[in-house]
């Protein structure tokens, strides 16, 4: 049983630019794992999957912390709108029976998914549902930040399905559809169910951690709105956030050493009475 549950991957995914969200139904997520408890490695790569869901976050997360018989189902939830949702820091139930997959740290053996691999879910009935762009763009940068963080490559990722023969099992088809993706980034399908050809994952993962700019910094002279977020719920290491919108247009997650920097000058605008954390968060939405 493995003592690594992955308790810094929320702000790993906000330092990155990734908006995460968490509820009363998330509540507990940085203790929450199967029965084999935490991870006895770091995570050898980030498996993609989709949910085969039609409905909103709270019915997914409800599903896949409480409801399925094998909860917890997946390590965070990627909802339509590109919010990411902790589910479990240690290990999860989704990847089942298959394998093995050889990634740049190490071969995770037959049937061994659930403990070496983190399971990103993301929200899509699988049969056709749009992907949308924000949805995709998080994807890749959540993937890529995740990786990164562990030590891996930025292609060490998998497909559930199994699909061109490189994936993980011959029992799934997820993620799919890859005509349903939006934005520039078109896979191919690997088979007739559509599942992302995992090749052209792989190849997208490496291109957008390599072309991908920096998220803006302030420059000198440049206006910079300042607006502090509270969560509706309070949430594990999260009570509140500062987010920085440049004159520019460019958006992104304050840290420290900004806000001290920004103590020192006007603010322009403090929100510090947000009455949705979630609907705000949205309404900055990561500019490049
Ligand atoms: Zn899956």
């Amino acid at each position: 049983m493995g003592s690594y549950y992955a308790t810094e991957v929320v702000e790993i995914l906000k330092d990155a630019g990734c908006l995460v969200g968490e509820n009363e139904i998330t509540d507990g997520w940085w203790n929450r794992s199967r029965s084999s408890g935490g991870f006895d490695i770091y995570p050898l790569g980030v498996a993609w999957h989709h949910t085969a869901s039609s409905t909103n976050p709270n019915n997914d997360l409800d599903y896949m912390i409480n409801g399925s018989p094998d909860a917890p189902i997946g390590n965070l939830l990627l909802d339509r709108t590109g919010m990411f949702w902790p589910v479990a820091a240690g290990c999860a139930n989704t990847q089942g029976k298959g394998g093995p997959v050889t990634f740049s740290r190490g071969v995770c053996p037959l049937d061994q998914g659930n403990t070496k691999l983190w399971a990103i879910e993301i929200a899509n009935n699988g049969v056709g549902e749009a992907y949308s762009k924000e949805q995709i763009d998080a994807a890749f940068r959540g993937s890529n930040a995740l990786n990164l963080h562990w030590g891996n490559r930025l292609d060490d990722v998998v497909t559930h399905s199994l699909g061109s023969g490189d994936g993980y099992t011959s029992r799934k088809i997820d993620p799919a559809t890859s005509a349903a993706v939006q934005g520039s980034w078109q896979p191919n399908s690997s088979n007739s169910s559509g599942t992302w050809r995992l090749q052209d994952l792989k190849s997208e993962c490496v291109r957008r951690g390599t072309v991908s700019p920096p998220l803006p910094g302030p420059t000198p002279g440049e206006d910079v709105m300042l607006y502090i977020a509270v969560p509706k719920y309070p949430g594990h290491n999260n009570n509140s956030e500062w987010w920085a919108v440049f004159s520019s247009g460019a958006v992104r997650r304050a840290v420290n050493s900004d806000v001290t920097f920004a103590s020192l000058s006007n603010i322009p605008q403090v929100d510090q009475d947000s009455k949705d954390h979630d609907d705000f968060l949205r309404s900055i939405a990561i500019k490049p």
